[in-house]
């Protein structure tokens, strides 16, 4: 293949999605009087986290939800956390909680994703969703990977039989991103640090989906004329800049498809919170 990739634009189709969603809302709330709730938990005072949170629940307003935000102190106990999020689950108008990671060192991550109401986990972290993704019975499906699946299939006509690459086997992004190829019925190979001859594996690749956290390490001769890209890496440079894990300028010159780093996965992934808050809404409340 000659020429420049296609750029699947993750910033429009996730702007696409948050109107889709307020549609939904308005119509939810004119029908029955109700209103989706999505909760934050947010611990401690970490730059990073406070603003996703902030971005997290400005969007959710945008499209008409309930939105709270519960800030805690940094010296917050494993048992006033696990109180909060009893408080929560026991709460009827909060349809998702999403406690946001990383939790400070003190706290048992696993222990407070156990004691989200699975019903309720809109980030699809706790072990009963993972397991049902595992089984290939989706319950709540983590978010970046989400959005990488509604970028792949915008971009591609079926993904059938394709064979696809995941680099980086995460529970966040990794993991639940293969199962999901899977149960698209791709042909799923899922690299990591131990892989042989990873640029090898990834000539193969119809689909690559690149989950590591290394700026620009997908190199152009690695990617196969015409294949599909999905970067999810976000990479902050010495110069401040973003970068993804692909080194996006050779690489547009080969793939069929490729998103940008900043604007491809990183905007579905909020996107997909909203979505699955509402999901979470109507396996609740019908
Ligand atoms: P993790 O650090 O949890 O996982 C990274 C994975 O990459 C591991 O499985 C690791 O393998 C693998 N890896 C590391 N080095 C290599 C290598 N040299 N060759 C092959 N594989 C390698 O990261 P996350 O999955 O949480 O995140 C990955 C990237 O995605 C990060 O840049 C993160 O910032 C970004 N991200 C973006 C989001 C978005 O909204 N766009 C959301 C979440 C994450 P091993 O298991 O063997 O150690």
């Amino acid at each position: 293949m000659t020429g420049e990739a296609r750029i699947i634009d993750g910033k429009a189709t996730a702007a696409a999605l948050r109107a889709e969603i307020g549609r939904e809302v308005a119509a939810i709330k004119a029908a029955r009087g109700l209103v989706p709730g999505l909760h934050v938990v947010l611990v401690g005072e970490d730059p990073a986290s406070k603003v996703y949170v902030a971005s997290k629940e400005k969007l959710a307003v945008e499209v008409g939800m309930n939105s709270a935000a519960h800030r805690l102190p940094a010296e917050t106990t494993e048992v006033q956390l696990l109180a909060k999020l009893a408080e929560l689950n026991a709460d009827d108008s909060v349809d998702g909680i999403l406690v946001q990671l990383p939790l400070p060192k003190h706290i048992d991550t696993g222990r407070i994703i156990d004691a989200i109401d699975p019903a309720k986990d809109v980030d699809g972290l706790h072990p009963i969703n993972a397991g049902l993704l595992a089984g290939g019975k989706n319950g709540l499906v983590p978010c970046t990977p989400l959005g990488c699946m509604l970028l792949l299939k915008q971009a591609l006509p079926s993904l059938s039989g394709l064979d696809a690459v995941v680099i980086g086997r995460s529970e966040l992004v990794g993991r639940p991103v293969a199962q999901l190829l899977l149960q698209a019925d791709c042909t799923v190979t899922i690299a990591h640090s131990r892989t042989r001859d990873l640029p090898g594996v990834v000539r193969r690749a119809d689909i690559v989906v690149a989950a590591v956290g290394r700026p620009r390490m997908v190199k152009g001769d690695w990617i196969k004329p015409g294949a599909t890209v999905i970067d999810v890496g976000i990479n902050r440079l010495p110069d401040g800049k973003l970068t993804g894990d692909v080194d996006f300028a050779e690489a547009v010159k080969v793939a069929g498809a490729i998103t940008p780093v900043p604007g491809g996965v990183g905007p579905m992934t909020i996107a997909c919170l909203l979505k699955n808050t509402l999901t979470a809404f109507h396996a609740r409340r019908g």
